[in-house]
């Protein structure tokens, strides 16, 4: 994986992938939904795992979902995170089914257990990217 800068974890995202990560900018979670079978997919696909249709569509949901997931990094697997440790990298499952990994922040890190229900949040992490990252959502 190619990084924007050393500073800044970002990969040099696919044109496939691209709505996710807009979405991103724009504070939406996109995923894809298949046209033909109606069932929502993580991203990013080019074909669904459901029918095999390959007529997927990007749609922006609410987010909120469950930890379905989850593990505690103690080392750095990259420079840029080096002053982040621990950090706590989920598999939260959407409301709509798919499942995405994503960094917990907020409250979710001291509270997160699996099954815990959490909501998006947008980190800016500079001037030019917005990270979709995961919080506790009040029930
Ligand atoms: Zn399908």
């Amino acid at each position: 994986m190619k990084f924007a800068d050393a500073a800044v974890v970002w990969p040099d995202v696919a044109e496939v992938a691209a709505p996710f990560y807009q979405g991103m900018q724009q504070h939406k979670v996109m995923i894809q939904r298949c046209e033909s079978c109606q069932t929502y997919l993580p991203p990013v696909q080019v074909v669904c795992d459901h029918c095999g249709g390959n007529n997927l569509l990007w749609q922006a949901v609410k987010g909120g979902g469950e930890v379905y997931s989850f593990v505690v990094y103690h080392r750095s697997f990259h420079p840029s995170f080096d002053d982040k440790l621990p950090y706590t990298v989920a598999l939260i499952e959407l409301t709509e089914g798919p499942r995405l990994q994503a960094l917990l922040v907020g409250e979710g890190v001291a509270q997160c257990q699996v099954g815990m229900q959490v909501k998006p949040a947008f980190i800016k992490i500079s001037d030019e990217h917005t990270l979709l990252c995961f919080d506790k959502a009040e029930k």
